[in-house]
C-alpha cells in the first residue's frame, strides 16, 4: 500500500488563497491525500465548508488557522491545529479582525487625504469575500486609474514607510499560543526561517515559546530545502516538539507551490499528523 500522505498548511478564499474551501478539499482528495489542514490567515471562516466537502469525499479535515504575530524583523506566523472552533476561538479571531478593520479604515482615510478617493466598498469588492488588506487597496487604486500597477501602488503608497501605510496591531507570541491552547489545539511555529533569526537566537526563542506552550515546529515546507529541513528537525527534537509539514498552498496566487508537496515535490507522511495528535494528550 502506498504511504498515506497529508498537507498541514493550505489557504482558501477565506484568506488569501485562490480556491474556495470546497474546491481545495476536492483537489486534496483527487491528489490522494489522507488528510488536509485548512490554515487560513487569522480566520476559521473556511472550515465549515471544507468540513462538509471532506465528509463527502472521505478525506480527513484538520481544523487549522495561521495567526499573525507581532514581530519586528521578519514574519512570525503561528499555526493552530486540532482546536475546537468554539466561542473562545471566535472571540480571539474577532479581535484580530477588528484590529485589521481599524487599520484598513485608517489607510483608506490616509489615501483619501492624499487625494485618492477610494472607499471601503471598492476595496472590499477586490477581496472576493475573504479577508481585506493592502493587495485589495492596490487593486482598487489600479482600477480607479490612480496608479498603473499593483507594484506601483505598493511602492509609492502602501509599503511600510510610504505615506498611506498603517501597521496592523498584532498578538504577542504568548497570546497567540494561548488562543490556540485555550480551545484545545496545538500551536506550531510556521516556516521559522521567516523570523530571520540567527540559529542560536532561534534556539533560545523556541525554548521560551515551548515554555509558553508551543507544541511543534513546521519542519517540511515548500520553502525549506534539505539543509533547512534537517536543521529544523533537530531543533524540534532538541525541544521535544512535534515536527509538522505542509505546502503553504495558495492556488494561482502563489505559483510553483503544489498542494500536498513540500520542497522539491516531497510528500508529507501521515506520521506528522500523528505527532501533532500525540501533543493533544499533554
Ligand atoms: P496586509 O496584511 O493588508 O498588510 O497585506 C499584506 C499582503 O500584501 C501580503 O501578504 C502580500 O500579499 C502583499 N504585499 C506586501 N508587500 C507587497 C509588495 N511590495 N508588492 C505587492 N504585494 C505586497
Ligand atoms: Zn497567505
Ligand atoms: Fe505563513
Ligand atoms: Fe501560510
Amino acid at each position: 500500500m502506498p504511504e498515506r500522505t497529508v498537507d498541514l498548511h493550505a489557504h482558501t478564499t477565506a484568506s488569501d488563497g485562490s480556491l474556495r474551501p470546497a474546491e481545495l478539499v476536492r483537489r486534496a482528495a483527487e491528489a490522494g491525500l489522507a488528510a488536509l489542514a485548512v490554515t487560513d490567515h487569522d480566520t476559521i471562516d473556511g472550515l465549515a465548508e471544507a468540513r462538509h466537502e471532506a465528509g463527502r469525499r472521505g478525506i480527513e479535515l484538520v481544523n487549522g488557522v495561521e495567526l499573525s504575530v507581532r514581530w519586528n524583523a521578519g514574519t512570525f506566523h503561528l499555526l493552530g491545529y486540532l482546536f475546537r472552533p468554539d466561542e473562545a476561538m471566535e472571540e480571539g479571531l474577532k479581535r484580530l479582525k477588528a484590529l485589521r478593520h481599524e487599520r484598513n479604515e485608517k489607510m483608506i482615510a490616509k489615501l483619501n487625504a492624499l487625494g485618492h478617493p477610494i472607499t471601503m466598498d471598492e476595496v472590499r469588492r477586490e477581496s472576493g469575500g475573504g479577508q481585506i488588506g493592502r493587495p485589495h487597496m492596490a487593486k482598487a487604486l489600479v482600477k480607479k486609474g490612480v496608479l498603473a500597477t499593483v507594484d506601483e501602488a505598493f511602492n509609492t503608497l502602501l509599503r511600510r514607510g510610504r505615506p498611506a501605510y498603517v501597521i496592523v496591531e498584532r498578538l504577542e507570541p504568548a497570546e497567540a499560543i494561548a488562543i490556540v491552547r485555550r480551545s484545545g489545539g496545538v500551536a506550531v511555529l510556521a516556516h521559522p526561517y521567516q523570523l530571520r533569526l540567527e540559529p542560536a537566537d532561534l534556539d533560545a526563542r523556541v525554548a521560551e515559546w515551548a515554555a509558553a506552550g508551543l507544541g511543534g515546529i513546521e519542519v517540511q515546507h515548500s520553502s525549506h530545502d534539505a539543509a533547512r529541513q534537517s536543521e529544523l528537525g533537530a531543533l524540534a527534537r532538541r525541544h521535544g516538539l512535534a515536527a509538522t509539514g505542509g505546502s503553504d498552498f495558495h492556488g494561482d496566487v502563489k505559483p510553483g507551490v503544489e498542494l500536498g508537496k513540500a520542497h522539491g515535490g516531497a510528500t508529507i507522511p501521515y506520521s506528522r499528523l500523528e505527532e501533532l495528535k500525540r501533543r493533544l494528550d499533554r
